[in-house]
């Protein structure tokens, strides 16, 4: 099992600092045009049982820089239509000889069940309101970037807690390197929950976010929503919305930042997701890195242990 990458939480910090050393040296080789050393050559299996673009692609574009083979698999159009379980599905990729597994799925702790189905290395690309490991580990990288450091910083998350696999595995990661995590949001979407992760809770936006070096914003995850949790998106905008006003209330040289997809001019508008202190795009960009980064980390600790 340790060869897999479910949770940010379950992941050490020297662990976390190895996996975006490797992600910046991926990158410096992808940037200087250099061919990048990945090792024997893998099959990788995409299965995405709930939608992504930004992920998905971004796994698959890690595979073609690392010369790894790709297989495709969606829950439409496959044999879980007719009914078959995820123990089945699982098992039936693992006999068809798949070296490892990239998984997004829409319900939590459902990365961890694969992979006690699968055996070998298992990837979580998402799963529920769980965790997103391999955002937290771009956005570490892009904060690293910017920042030349993480220790220290105050990162304030904005927005729709409750339903954000993004704020987990991001609050874990950056407490677990040293950072001051906040939450703020309204309480319908803080939930009491939020008590066991690593941060302090802030329902008002301008003492939430007052001095923050990153304000990462979340999309409202209308999806996950099963009962009204705002008034109205017009009140959500205008006491949480990072603007020009609101973002005057952080550091002179906060980041701002966004998992995508964002829904413009509610969480965030778009003269500040577009702005000078957005780096949204570079979030994007070190996400395919970092995905390089874990699909080859979890085939050098497999190896590893064989050795062993
Ligand atoms: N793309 C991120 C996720 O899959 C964030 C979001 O969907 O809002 O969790």
């Amino acid at each position: 099992m340790n060869q897999s990458m479910l949770a940010i939480r379950h992941t050490s910090a020297e662990d976390i600092r190895e996996l975006i050393d490797l992600a910046a040296q991926f990158k410096a080789d992808i940037e200087a045009g250099r061919e990048v050393d990945a090792g024997p050559r893998r099959t990788i299996g995409l299965l995405f049982f709930e939608n992504s673009t930004r992920t998905r692609v971004s796994f698959e574009q890690a595979c073609n820089y690392l010369n790894y083979r790709v297989v495709n698999f969606s829950g439409s159009g496959s044999s879980l239509s007719k009914g078959e379980s995820l123990k089945d599905t699982i098992l039936t990729l693992k006999h068809e000889r798949l070296e490892a597994v990239v998984m997004r799925h829409r319900a939590s702790g459902a990365a961890q069940l694969a992979a006690e189905y699968f055996g070998g290395p298992l990837v979580n690309a998402g799963d529920g309101q769980h965790e997103h490991p391999t955002q937290a580990l771009g956005d570490g990288l892009t904060v690293l970037s910017h920042k030349g450091k993480l220790e220290g910083l105050r990162v304030a998350i904005v927005g729709d807690i409750m339903h954000s696999r993004v704020a987990r595995s991001n609050a874990w990661l950056f407490s677990k390197l040293g950072c001051e995590v906040r939450f703020v949001g309204p309480r319908t979407l803080i939930p009491g929950s939020t008590a066991k992760l690593p941060g302090e809770v802030y329902y008002d936006l301008r003492t939430g976010i007052s001095g923050a070096d990153v304000v990462m914003c979340l999309r409202l995850q209308k999806e996950r929503m099963t009962e009204g949790r705002l008034s109205s998106l017009g009140e959500y905008r205008r006491l949480y919305q990072i603007n020009r006003r609101t973002l005057k209330w952080a550091a002179d040289d906060a980041l701002v930042m966004h998992p995508g997809p964002i829904n413009r001019g509610v969480e965030v508008d778009d003269l500040t997701a577009d702005g000078p202190q957005s780096v949204i795009s570079d979030q994007v960009t070190n996400g395919v890195y970092v995905r390089m980064a874990v699909l080859n980390w979890v085939f050098q600790k497999q190896m590893a242990a064989v050795a062993k």
